[in-house]
């Protein structure tokens, strides 16, 4: 028979849900063989009885014999004479009733001692309530215990049950709400005052702000900014001011010095500033000057209207003791004042150094000097055949000295030409300046009709030119140049036209521009002697 039980659990597939009779412990021993179903060998639950040899069986244990017959495994016949059982069965319930009058003892009577005592039709609603039954704890805790004991577990015991914290009164789980987690962060958890000498206690929250009034907690000397060092204990404030009176007297006024000194030296600054003004009041950033000049004017009103107020401060400190404290507030204030003074001075030198750089870009443009020349009777002088120099001149202020020598008449080789050089003259400077002499320079001829067309040549002065004509010379005229010597063609200078003649009046006119790019001391030429 266990076989066939076996059997049955796995063709419902879960031995644990399958229930076919009663098992019990039956108050007058087993029960008698009759009311035994001959599958599972219980008390039969739900007793239906066949017609073949008139056994009785379970409901649910026909119902499984009859799914092992669909499943093939063996034909539905009653287990006990093999007879065909579809259709050969009814429910037995005069049967029932006998079965379920028998009287049993409650499941938790040997172990755990529930005395509880009644038949079958009542045990499985006492098993649903029996207080000797073992349960989980319904929060989850893990606890098992006697369902007598749950309640008291649920409401006193259970470590997730929900409870208010007794500081904070803020709800949460009894194991959350007690840890040490929530105590060390509580607001209202009690907390001792941090100062050793205060013994005050009193919640979190309350704490910060005993703090910053606790008489023993330990604070600056109110007049550390001007120099006081002194940590006192709150309550000690006011004796440590009676004491310290003539000390905190000797460091406002020495505080006052120093801020003189700051002005007077504010002062100096704005002298300064007012020379370069002066200095740069010609250059081309007039507005930018006249801006500094507004600044600086408004500076030294404000640099005025501080001195005063110094003085009058210091008259004040000598005159009367008692008004140290609004001296402190207007001494904060003059720092405010001179931070700001010293922002505006900032900005001053920003402006000179923009036009400092101004100034530099003037000179790189002063770098590039002209010079016009005019050649007169210039028909004579083609026929003489002589070379005519130009009055001499310096590329630059303490720069190169050169003049233009123009042969009228040509040279040997071809006389219907005008040829041009630049030659280096002995210059004032000449000791002072980088040999050879490097730059670009640039001959034209003007038009004497409109400031256009003018016959041009550039020179460059470089390493691809023979050194003599780039050296420093000694004598009184070089007659030794660099240029061209057929800048013009007598013809060309007879043609006369309606945008360009060269030749007017029997005059020529020669601009000459040099663009210097070895080194040129400008500063030298200031000498006096
Ligand atoms: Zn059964
Ligand atoms: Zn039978
Ligand atoms: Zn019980
Ligand atoms: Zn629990
Ligand atoms: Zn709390
Ligand atoms: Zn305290
Ligand atoms: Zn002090």
């Amino acid at each position: 028979m266990a076989g066939l039980v076996e059997g049955l659990a796995e063709a419902t597939e879960d031995s644990s849900s399958f229930s076919g009779g009663y098992s019990y412990c039956f108050v007058d021993g087993d029960p008698p063989n009759k009311y035994i179903c001959h599958i599972c060998t219980l008390p039969a639950r739900d007793p239906h009885q066949v017609t073949c040899c008139y056994n009785i069986y379970c409901s649910v244990c026909l119902q499984t014999l009859k799914l092992l017959k669909v499943k093939g495994q063996n034909g539905f016949i009653c287990p006990t004479c093999r007879q065909p059982l579809e259709g050969n069965y009814f429910k037995d319930g005069r049967v029932d009733r006998e079965i379920r009058c028998l009287e049993v003892y409650c499941n938790n009577r040997m172990e755990k001692g529930c005395p509880w005592v009644g038949t079958v039709a009542n045990i499985e609603s006492h098993l649903t309530v029996c207080p000797f039954d073992v349960v989980k704890c319904s929060n989850g805790c893990g606890a098992e215990l006697k369902r007598s004991n749950l309640k008291t577990h649920l409401t006193s015991r259970c470590s997730q049950r929900i409870v208010k914290c007794q500081y904070c009164q803020s709800s949460g789980m009894h194991i959350i709400v007690t840890s040490k987690h929530h105590l060390d962060t509580c607001t209202h958890y009690p907390v001792k005052c941090a100062n050793k000498d205060c013994s005050l206690e009193l919640p979190r929250i309350e704490m910060l702000s005993h703090i910053k009034a606790c008489a023993k907690t330990l604070v600056s000397c109110e007049y550390s900014s001007i120099g006081c060092d002194k940590k006192i204990m709150r309550e000690n404030l006011e004796k440590h001011n009676e004491e310290s009176m003539k000390d905190h007297l000797l460091m406002a006024v020495k505080e006052v010095g120093l801020l003189r000194a700051d002005v007077k030296m504010l002062k100096e600054k704005t002298i300064l500033i007012d020379s370069f003004r002066g200095a740069f009041a010609s250059m081309a950033s007039i507005e930018s000057v006249h801006n500094l000049a507004t600044r600086v004017i408004s500076f030294q009103g404000q640099s005025k209207s501080i001195q005063a107020q110094v003085t009058n401060l210091q008259a004040k400190v000598t005159r009367d003791q008692e008004e140290r404290t609004i001296m402190q507030r207007t001494v904060q204030s003059i720092r405010g004042q001179t931070a700001n003074l010293k922002l505006v001075q900032t900005q001053h030198c920003k402006a000179i150094e923009s036009l400092t750089a101004n100034v530099s870009a003037q000179q790189i443009k002063n770098k590039v000097h002209k010079h016009v020349f005019k050649l007169s009777g210039f028909t004579d002088k083609r026929d003489s055949k002589k070379a005519w120099y130009s009055p001499t001149f310096y590329t630059s202020p303490g720069g190169y000295m050169m003049a233009l020598r123009v042969d009228v008449s040509g040279d040997a080789s071809n006389e219907s030409f005008i040829g041009c050089y630049v030659c280096l003259m002995a210059g004032e400077y000449d000791h002072a300046l980088e040999w050879p002499f490097s730059g670009v320079a640039t001959i034209e001829l003007l038009n004497q009709l409109e400031d256009k067309n003018h016959k041009t040549y550039e020179l460059v002065f470089d390493n691809a030119l023979p050194q003599p004509c780039r050296e420093r010379v000694y004598g009184k005229t070089n007659t030794l140049g660099w240029g061209f010597s057929e800048f013009i063609a007598h013809s060309e200078l007879a043609i006369s036209s309606t945008s360009f003649q060269y030749l007017c009046d029997d005059k020529l006119y020669f601009r000459v521009t040099v663009n210097v790019t070895s080194k040129t001391k400008p500063w030298l030429e200031e000498t006096d002697n």
